[in-house]
């Protein structure tokens, strides 16, 4: 069941279908991609219920053990990315992990430099990943639902899972209420339609037919991310819902792995080196402060 919503960031209905962008991303119809004619924002609509996202996640092989070992060769990389997070915060403290994609490296990494870290996650499967293998302490959730958290209050929040969120401005708002004063907020979201890999891969699909998709998305399902951030879109949801952007960056060092290929990871790496500087590599990494 297609399930018709309107922009997260600004309310407004008025969308505009984005064919083009749904082909390539290989949407499916009845599902789509539109643009908010208010704000801008670019996000999947019509999408999956809320349900099917949930049986998305528990039943799609994309899920399967083979994504909960996703991150491991990334385990440099979280590393540095911790470092730039504690450069804000030396002390360390308490991390709520929002997410275990890619079977929650980044947390098992947090956790190895001293910071005390719980996690919640929607698929049973990398949870219990997370937790077994990595010893990351998970709970699975519906629906990024965070008012259930026990626990109170968390000195950081830490997620590369934006673009999955339902309702990401509600999620935001959940997690300044998670956050004291002055409680950092580390995201990462695809940089989606403004970074040159996106460009180049969408002129490989443009030259060579369909065909091409499935180097890039064959294996991904519809439904999987609800929301195409870009750097000033990202910005301006963490904004608007009284967060203070103390970095955005789009150039990220030692991401070396290319769509799960190690080997392609000298690729990857020039994606961000050559956009990057520009707002155009390939993720955005934001760290963001509660003002108020
Ligand atoms: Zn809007």
């Amino acid at each position: 069941m297609p399930n018709t919503v309107p922009c997260n960031l600004c309310g407004s209905a008025r969308g505009v279908p984005q064919s083009r962008k749904a082909r390539f991303l290989n949407i499916p119809e009845p599902f789509g991609v539109c643009r908010c004619q208010a704000c801008g924002l670019i996000y999947l609509n019509p999408r999956p219920t809320i349900p099917e996202l949930a049986e998305m996640y528990a039943t799609h092989p994309y899920f399967s053990a083979d994504n909960a070992t996703r991150g491991k060769p990334r385990r440099r990389f979280y590393a540095s990315r911790m470092e730039r997070l504690e450069r804000w915060r030396p002390q360390r403290g308490t991390m709520l992990g929002i997410g275990c994609l890619e079977g929650g490296y980044a947390l098992e990494v947090a956790q190895n430099r001293g910071w005390r870290v719980s996690a919640i996650e929607f698929s049973p499967i990398l949870a219990a990943h997370a937790r077994e293998q990595l010893g990351v302490e998970v709970e699975v959730v519906d629906a990024w639902d965070l008012s259930s958290i026990a626990g109170g209050r968390f000195d950081v929040i830490y997620s590369h899972s934006l673009e999955h969120f339902p309702d990401p401005r509600a999620s935001l708002r959940q997690c300044r209420k998670l956050l004291p004063n002055q409680g950092l907020l580390m995201v990462e979201a695809p940089n989606t339609f403004r970074s040159i890999k996106s460009t180049l891969q969408r002129a490989i699909i443009y030259l060579a037919g369909s065909n091409a998709q499935q180097l890039f998305f064959g294996e991904v399902p519809a439904g999987f991310h609800l929301y195409y951030f870009s750097p000033r879109s990202v910005r301006a949801m963490l904004e608007s819902e009284g967060f203070e952007i103390l970095e955005l960056r789009t150039y990220l060092p030692r991401h070396p792995v290319y769509h799960g290929n190690p080997r392609l990871g000298w690729l990857q790496e020039l994606f961000y080196a050559v956009g990057g500087p520009f707002d155009r590599g390939p993720t955005i990494e934001v760290i963001a402060r509660v003002v108020g």
